[in-house]
């Protein structure tokens, strides 16, 4: 398939998105339409890239489907100049979809080596390279530099909220996290810190995601 063949099924993807109500603003819809999931995937699963369901990429991780990282976008109510964590680089695409809306620098953090490298290829030749910042390391403990941030997204799923992305977070600002079993079935939270500095969950509902492994996740 060439690229032109690729894009038209990705545009048919997202459209198809929009339809069923899970694309909702037109902010996500026009990230979805600039970053298609082909750029961030092995070549030879790039056929299958518009297909609504997670893909494998390196060392045994996947990219998560279509209509999980749309939610998970329209949950965060992202707006421009936010400043963002990402736990769970993976293949780099999500980080530069909150890139495209925030339209600001990204931090997102993989412990991963060899996909710390496999999206740092991605996002270079996707033009996100100094945009979307890839650090290596347990995202479990956050990324106290940057810190504080309007949202916390997690992209992997966790036994419990740990407490360092909560210290990290601004006050009114959000993380999203599944939260659930080692074995893909989690439920996913938004958590919005409050002014006083408590915390509201709300649980959005049932997840499938590779597990959380760090000091405040599950153990490697
Ligand atoms: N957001 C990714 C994307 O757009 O391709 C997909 C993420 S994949 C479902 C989950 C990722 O979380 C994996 O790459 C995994 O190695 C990573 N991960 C797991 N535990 C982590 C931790 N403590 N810190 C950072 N990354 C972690």
């Amino acid at each position: 398939m060439n690229e032109e063949e690729l894009y038209l099924k990705w545009v048919r993807r997202v459209e198809a998105l929009e339809r069923e109500g899970i694309i909702k603003s037109k902010k996500v819809k026009e990230a979805f339409l600039k970053v298609p999931r082909y750029k961030f995937v092995p070549e030879e699963s790039a056929q299958w890239s518009h297909v609504d369901e997670p893909l494998p990429i390196p060392a045994g991780q996947t990219v998560s489907a279509p209509h999980m990282v749309a939610i998970m976008l329209e949950l965060a109510e992202l707006e421009e100049g936010m400043k963002v964590l990402e736990v769970g680089t993976g293949s780099g695409w999500n980080a530069a979809l909150i890139a495209e809306i925030v339209k600001t620098d990204v931090y997102t953090i993989e412990r991963i080596p060899e996909l710390v490298e496999f999206a740092r290829k991605n996002l270079k030749r996707a033009g996100y390279e100094g945009i979307v910042h890839v650090i290596p390391g347990d995202g479990t403990k956050g990324f106290p530099p940057r810190a504080p941030y309007d949202r916390i997204i997690v992209t992997a799923g966790a036994p419990r909220i740990p407490d360092p992305l909560i210290e990290q977070l601004k006050s009114s600002g959000k993380l999203l996290i599944p939260v659930g079993s080692y074995h893909l079935w989690q439920d996913l939270y938004v958590i919005t810190k409050t002014g006083s500095g408590k915390v509201r969950k709300r649980r959005w509902g049932g997840v499938a995601f590779v597990p959380l492994i760090g000091e405040h996740g599950w153990e490697g």
